[in-house]
This record gives C-alpha cells, sequence and structure tokens, in this order.
C-alpha cells in the first residue's frame, strides 16, 4: 500500500513529465519557426544578391577580356575608377562605366 507522500511524488513525477512534453513540442514549434524565417531571410538576400552584388564585368581595353572590377552595385554607372585587368594585368580606367587605357582617355579629354 503506497503511503501519501508516495502517491505525492508520483503525482508530481507526472506533472512533471506532461510539462517536459509540452516544452519540447513547444521548442520543436519554435525551432520551425526560427528555420522558417532563417530560410526566408537567406532567400531575400539571396535574390538581393544575385540582383545587385552581382560581380560586374568589363571588357578590358588592352587585351579585350572579360575582367571583373568586383562585386558592384550593377545599377551603378562607375563614374572614375582604376583597375587592373585580371588577364592581362595591366591597368585601365572606367570612365562613365566605360573601360579604356589612359591614353584613350586622355585623347577623349583633348578631343573636345
Ligand atoms: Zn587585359
Amino acid at each position: 500500500m503506497p503511503t501519501d507522500r508516495e502517491q505525492e511524488i508520483v503525482e508530481a513525477m507526472k506533472r512533471l513529465t506532461a510539462e517536459s512534453h509540452r516544452l519540447i513540442t513547444q521548442h520543436q514549434e519554435v525551432m520551425r519557426e526560427y528555420e522558417r524565417l532563417k530560410d526566408e531571410l537567406e532567400t531575400i538576400r539571396g535574390r538581393r544578391k544575385s540582383v545587385f552584388h552581382a560581380e560586374k564585368l568589363v571588357e578590358c581595353s588592352h587585351c579585350g577580356r572579360q575582367t571583373s572590377i568586383g562585386a558592384a552595385v550593377l545599377l551603378d554607372i562607375v563614374v572614375m575608377s582604376r583597375k587592373r585587368c585580371e588577364v592581362c594585368g595591366r591597368e585601365y580606367l572606367i570612365f562613365n562605366d566605360v573601360p579604356m587605357t589612359e591614353e584613350q582617355y586622355k585623347n577623349r579629354a583633348t578631343d573636345k
């Protein structure tokens, strides 16, 4: 015959087990929501990256090969920048988004 104390303990253990199951379920729901939000954030960031932060390629004015000017906002116009071709290693300028050698740039300036 169980004592009152034994009965009390068994009841308390049952309550704790039920509470534990409730917390586990809640934890799983919270983690599912967390993962869902994380996925959504990665999708949003991935989409933005592909639209705005893709590598911008220009044609080298020395060798004519495609060379990257790095991650750039594709909608931005590069007004004035000095870059080094990844293929031939020579420097060129980008003026109003048009790659040109220093010579070409100077000639362009004196044409006016
Ligand atoms: Zn080049």
